[in-house]
């Protein structure tokens, strides 16, 4: 397929450089352009603009920040919408709200365009392996339609429904995923706090009950006291406001998501915000 790819962050690079690996042609842009580079020299075309990366793309891939991000590069001016056509599709992978997202794909529909919103989970790992777990919302033809892309970058693929459900099964995805960063961190300084060897308990911890993909990601980091992201704190403080809001709009309990909701918050107010998610473990008292 002939496909565009917007947004050359953590996420957006190397999922763009297996589109290349699936045998897709790849257009892509960033705002700061020295990012294109990893991808043009795996073979990617750079767009000089966003009407560039719109013009001939079977379907074009953002993989932004935050919801007013997508909002100005779909709308804002010199954004995807003065140049798309109808019959185009846009594909969504950042984490943005649901309701803005139901909103963004009745515009583009106005104008023939198609959309999904397709959230991700399985981290940078995911992102280079091409192992993402993706969660899309749309219609189920144009999802089919995007599927042979879908494969160059995820292996679990699973249509949630209409519009805005792809970020829906997300924002239940990083409540679950706060939770265990909090009992991740709170335990391995519980050990740190005994003197107990960080290594011995994080083996024997991760092959019990306790054991969690994040606490298995994130412990060799804490160990290590290495805090680069491969998912920014700040990031994830944006998913908890996005998932806070759509619970408080129906009225779903959620003490959990309150105390993470602080606690994220705070570690970004205390200057950890561009620190890997393992960071919270810093804000919790973690010396090193
Ligand atoms: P990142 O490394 O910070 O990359 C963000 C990208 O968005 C950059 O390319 C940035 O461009 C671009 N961008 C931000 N605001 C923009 C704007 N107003 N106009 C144009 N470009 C803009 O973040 P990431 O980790 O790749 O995350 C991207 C998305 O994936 C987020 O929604 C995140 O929540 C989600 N996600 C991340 C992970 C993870 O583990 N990292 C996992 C699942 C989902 P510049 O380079 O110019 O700043």
């Amino acid at each position: 397929m002939r496909v565009s790819f917007i947004g050359m962050g953590i996420m957006g690079s190397p999922m763009s450089r297996n589109l290349l690996k699936g045998g897709h042609e790849v257009t892509v842009w960033n705002r700061t352009p020295e990012k294109c580079e990893a991808s043009r020299d795996a073979g990617a075309t750079v767009a000089a603009s966003l009407a560039q990366a719109a013009e001939g793309a079977e379907v074009v891939f953002l993989c932004v920040s935050d919801t007013p991000d997508v909002e100005a590069i779909l709308f804002g001016e010199g954004g995807l919408a003065e140049s798309l056509t109808p019959g185009q599709i846009v594909v969504d992978m950042s984490t943005i709200s649901p309701e803005a997202t139901v909103e963004f794909a009745e515009r583009l529909e106005a104008m023939g365009v198609e959309m999904l919103d397709a959230p991700v989970s399985g981290g940078q790992k995911g992102a280079t392996e091409g192992t993402l777990t993706i969660m899309v919302g749309g219609r189920a033809e144009v999802f089919e339609r995007a599927k042979p892309a879908f494969e160059a970058m995820g292996r679990n693929i699973v249509h949630c429904g209409p519009h805005g459900n792809g970020q829906r099964v997300k924002a239940v995805n990083q409540v679950i995923c706060a939770l265990n960063i909090l009992a991740a961190s709170e335990g391995m300084l519980f050990a740190k706090r005994s003197g107990l060897d960080l290594e011995t308990v994080h083996k024997v911890v991760s092959s019990g009950a306790a054991g969690s993909w994040l606490l298995s990601s994130l412990g060799p980091c804490m160990i290590a006291d290495d805090w680069a992201p491969g998912f920014m704190i700040r990031l994830q403080a944006k998913d908890l406001r996005i998932a806070s809001e759509a619970m408080e709009a129906i009225g779903a309990p959620h003490p959990g998501t309150e105390l993470t909701t602080r606690l994220f918050s705070e570690a970004v107010a205390e200057g950890y915000g561009e620190n890997g998610t393992q960071a919270l473990a810093r804000l919790l008292g973690w010396e090193g």
